[in-house]
């Protein structure tokens, strides 16, 4: 009886420990958030508070693989398999800030990979629609996403070349992998007065553009140099 009894209790004691390691764990990562946000964000010019604020509240360590969680909320982009990456915090945030993005909009994003940038955008108010044409990711974003409180996000399976001309058109469109030129169909599904940021140029480095469309015109904006993954057909072949 007494032996039961001490067993029962070595057991509680072992639970409130583990219950207490994890929010210690949980603490600390809220603590990393708020030096990513002063040191690369704030440090760099980020100034829009909501997306401060989003990149305050979303956890991006729970939307890279587990055994990386200890690097998300460093400097740097992280690989996600696949071949893939999630973007340096950086590069988010100053993304969704060209954007503009305000609450109710309908913005749709190429290349969901772990689903990051997307919650981020849901967490400022955006209606979010991904298209992601690796499965694997995107079943995996679907997950990360919906374990997150963003079951808004909905997700595509295929070529975001092509757009989704059934949701169209967008107040704003993030591209999150680099094509040699701008596609057509995603200038086509842009709104009137929409946005649209854009990574575009060689496979080794390219541009961020912000392009806007203004009486059906597409007015072009240099932002800064980037790298990012190249946009590839089912086939993969580079755009
Ligand atoms: N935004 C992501 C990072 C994206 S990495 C995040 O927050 O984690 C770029 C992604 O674009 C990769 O997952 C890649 O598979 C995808 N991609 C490449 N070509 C594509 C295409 N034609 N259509 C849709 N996704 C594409």
């Amino acid at each position: 009886m007494i032996r039961s009894l001490f067993i029962v209790l070595a057991l509680m004691g072992f639970l409130l420990l583990d219950l207490w390691s994890v929010r210690a764990a949980e603490t600390n990562f809220d603590r990393q958030r708020e030096q990513m946000i002063d040191r690369q964000l704030h440090a760099r010019g980020i100034k829009d508070a909501r997306v401060l604020s989003a990149m305050q509240t979303v956890p991006r360590h729970r939307f890279v693989p587990e055994a990386l969680s200890a690097m998300a909320y460093a400097d740097t982009p992280l690989p996600i398999g696949h071949d893939q990456t999630i973007s340096q915090p950086y590069i988010v945030a100053l993304m969704s800030e060209v954007l503009a993005v305000k609450p109710g909009e309908r913005i749709l994003e190429i290349g969901t990979g772990s689903g990051y940038q997307a919650a981020i955008l849901a967490e400022m108010g955006a209606v979010v629609f991904t298209i992601e044409i690796v499965r694997p990711l995107a079943d995996q974003a679907k997950i990360n996403l919906q374990t997150q409180g963003y079951e808004s996000v909905r997700i595509k399976i295929g070529d975001g070349y092509l757009g989704w001309p059934e949701a169209a058109p967008f107040d704003a469109i993030i591209v999150t992998c680099a094509p040699e030129k701008i596609p057509q169909p995603l200038q086509a599904q842009l709104a009137e007065g929409g946005r649209m940021v854009i990574p575009v140029g060689e496979k080794s480095h390219q541009r961020l553009m912000l392009l806007t469309k203004q009486k059906g015109k597409i007015q072009a904006q240099k932002i800064v140099d980037v790298r990012f993954v190249p946009m590839v057909d089912e086939r993969g072949k580079r755009y």
